[in-house]
């Protein structure tokens, strides 16, 4: 029997928690009930593995915490628990992200989400303001978003870094950035996508 594996390529998308299980979402911040379908249908159409990063967030805060900014997340405390998580999440790639014999590799590319202040690549939750909903009035309950990269991620790459291995493309999809249009994520997934792994294999 043939190894598909080795005539598609090897490509894997490591992807943040919530774009498959989207009920680790803090409140209010679910965009689909379960996973993000269009997410989903890009990565089946184009024949990618997925591997699915923990949820930092809902281990440390559980699942009816409130949005928080980076400024609230970045304590001791929370890095700690990222780097332990990212240990261990690296342990699993460490075989992806090796440089292989030629013709061997795989293609790894790390997607996050755009403003959290865990799993953001350019963009976090930012503001020495914002309280979480309660205490949002002054945002017209609108969650605010800065320049930076999330917690997690941050730690993630440190662990990537710090074993030496490849740097896999990194980039994000605005799920956390309060105007973000859902009927264009498809088509932005899909050429952000091809830009790290070309068109899929027939
Ligand atoms: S963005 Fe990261 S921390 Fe936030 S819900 Fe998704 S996986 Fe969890």
């Amino acid at each position: 029997m043939t190894d598909t594996r080795m005539a598609g390529g090897r490509k894997i998308v490591v992807l943040a928690h919530c774009m498959l299980n989207q009920n680790t979402k803090p409140d209010r911040r679910a965009r689909f009930a379960g996973a993000v379908q269009p997410v989903l249908d890009v990565l089946a159409e184009e024949g990618l593995g997925i591997f699915q990063l923990p949820c930092p967030e809902i281990g440390f805060a559980g699942p009816w915490r409130f949005s928080q900014v980076i400024q609230q997340y970045d304590t001791p405390r929370y890095r700690d628990h990222c780097r332990n998580l990212a240990v261990g999440t690296v342990d699993q790639l460490e075989h992806c992200l090796r440089p292989m014999d030629e013709g061997e590799d795989y293609r790894v590319a790390v997607v996050g989400v755009e403003g959290s202040p865990s799993c953001g690549i350019t963009k976090v939750g930012r503001s020495t303001a914002w309280r979480g909903f309660p205490g949002a009035v002054a945002f017209d309950g609108r969650y605010p978003v800065g320049d930076g990269m999330g917690i997690f991620m941050r730690e993630f790459h440190r662990e990537i870094e710090r074993r030496q291995l490849r740097t896999p493309p990194v980039f994000g999809l605005g799920l956390d950035i309060p105007d973000l249009d859902v009927a264009t994520l498809a088509a932005e997934f899909r050429s952000r996508l091809r830009a790290v792994f070309g068109e899929p294999t027939p």
